[in-house]
């Protein structure tokens, strides 16, 4: 079988948390400063804060941001429902749009429609590694004075116009989780230019504290762990490695993949394929992905059911591009541990079965 996604984790991971183990000092210090700061490199020097995951790293954001309760944020449904839980815990509202259907990301046209007097705030997701529209949507928040926020979760190193996501908006989120891009376990990361969203951030993380026993503000522990920081370190520097080999196997099968539609990369943007997913157009999805499965291929549906469908937020919304692509997307693999034997199966299999259903 070969695995839909696959974390790599060797020799230099095990050694930095044996590392960690031996200096006694296992919660947040200078592991996590020093992840911090490295990851800062990614996103154009802009403050890394690190946090227990990217739910969380979500979540801090908005709140650090002064989004709450009565403020209305503009997201996608296709996404993970993250994204949107993130919008609700901080006691606002999130607004589902449609996206655009070859890049499976929000849609700067409905974005706009979807505007209200209550709209405070934009939060496109960087939805597989490719980047959403980020030069459309900055200018229309820009025009209508709102905050845009990025869900960077699946697209550490992916860019638009040679700037990274996570430097984009008022603040960009990344997950660690552990088959992203790269991970550190469990783990989030905020990244932010204001000085203040920072700060706000450091503090909601940790009690409301920036001085020990002299908590400024009601806070939570969403601390990131010093055991945690030292994998994600060896991982950030693997992960320009990774990347380009996401990229060369995404190349290889798009160049070879027939009988569905392989993934378009945006002019200007930089895809990192956390995912590679192809649409079935004129066959059955979950048919073609359970022969695949019998067949020795892994691959993955994400995500089956749009957030607004789902029991947590159950509303009746009129998306259809989102319900196409939710019945279309699959996810098959791409991850950096594959071998050339194995893309060749990936595309034989795949150009078997499209055949043999058509
Ligand atoms: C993984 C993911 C998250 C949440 O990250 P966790 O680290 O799992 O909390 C949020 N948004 C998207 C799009 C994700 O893929």
């Amino acid at each position: 079988m070969i695995p839909a996604a696959k974390p790599l984790v060797g020799d230099e991971e095990r050694a930095a948390v044996d590392r960690v183990m031996r200096s006694g000092m296992l919660a947040q210090g200078p592991e996590v400063a020093a992840f911090e700061t490295e990851f800062s490199a990614l996103v154009n020097g802009r403050h890394s804060i690190a946090v227990n995951s990217g739910t969380s790293a979500l979540h801090m954001a908005f709140l650090a941001a002064g989004i709450g309760a009565g403020d209305e944020v503009i997201v996608p449904s296709f996404s993970f429902a993250a994204t949107a839980n993130s919008v609700a815990l901080a006691g606002a509202t999130p607004v589902f749009v449609d996206i655009e259907l070859d890049y499976f990301a929000i849609d700067p046209a409905a974005v706009e429609a979807a505007i209200t007097p209550r709209t405070r705030a934009i939060m496109p997701v960087h939805l597989y590694g490719h980047p959403a529209n980020l030069v459309a949507l900055t200018a229309i928040a820009e025009k209508h004075g709102l905050l845009l926020f990025e869900d960077a979760a699946q697209a550490h190193a992916a860019s638009v116009d040679g700037i990274p996501v996570g430097a984009w908006g008022v603040a960009g989120s990344f997950s660690f989780y552990p088959t992203k891009n790269m991970t550190s376990g469990e783990g989030g990361m905020i990244t932010t230019a204001d000085d203040e969203v920072a700060r706000q951030s450091r503090l909601l993380r940790n009690q409301g504290m920036a001085v020990r026993y002299a908590n400024e503000i009601v806070g939570f522990n969403t601390r990131m762990t010093d055991i945690h920081a030292a994998i994600g370190r060896v991982q950030l520097t693997k992960l320009a490695g990774w990347t380009a080999q996401r990229q060369a196997n995404a190349a290889f099968l798009s160049e070879n993949i027939d009988g569905v539609v392989t993934p378009p990369t945006a002019p200007g943007a930089v895809h990192v394929f956390h995912q590679y997913t192809v649409r079935v157009v004129d066959l059955d999805r979950d048919k073609f992905a359970e022969e695949l499965t019998s067949r020795g291929v892994g691959n993955g549906v994400y995500y089956p059911t749009p957030i607004h469908r789902l029991p947590s937020f159950r509303l009746e919304l009129d998306l259809p591009v989102t319900e196409r692509a939710a019945v279309e997307v699959l996810s098959l693999p791409v991850h950096p541990d594959l071998s050339q034997n194995d893309l060749e199966t990936i595309v034989e299999t795949v150009n078997a079965v499209a055949k043999a259903g058509s």
